[in-house]
């Protein structure tokens, strides 16, 4: 079950995402600078700091029901 979500159509998939940094687990991913971030379900604590941190609104927490 997963906490947090990443919208793929809000990232750009133009830079490195500073929100990989930001996650005090280590939960996001980002296998290159033009590919969206990835969430390990497993590590995600549902802390919301990707969800503010992000300018583009791309993490989202998947409790809306729709991807
Ligand atoms: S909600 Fe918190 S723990 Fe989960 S991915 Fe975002 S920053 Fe990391």
């Amino acid at each position: 079950m997963h906490a947090v979500v990443v919208n793929q159509e809000k990232c750009p998939r133009n830079h490195p995402c500073p929100v990989v940094r930001i996650c005090p687990t280590g939960a996001i991913s980002q296998k290159s600078w033009n590919s969206a971030p990835e969430i390990s379900a497993d590590d995600c604590l549902a802390c919301g700091k990707c969800v503010t941190s992000c300018g583009y609104g791309a993490f989202r927490f998947d409790n809306a029901g729709a991807k």
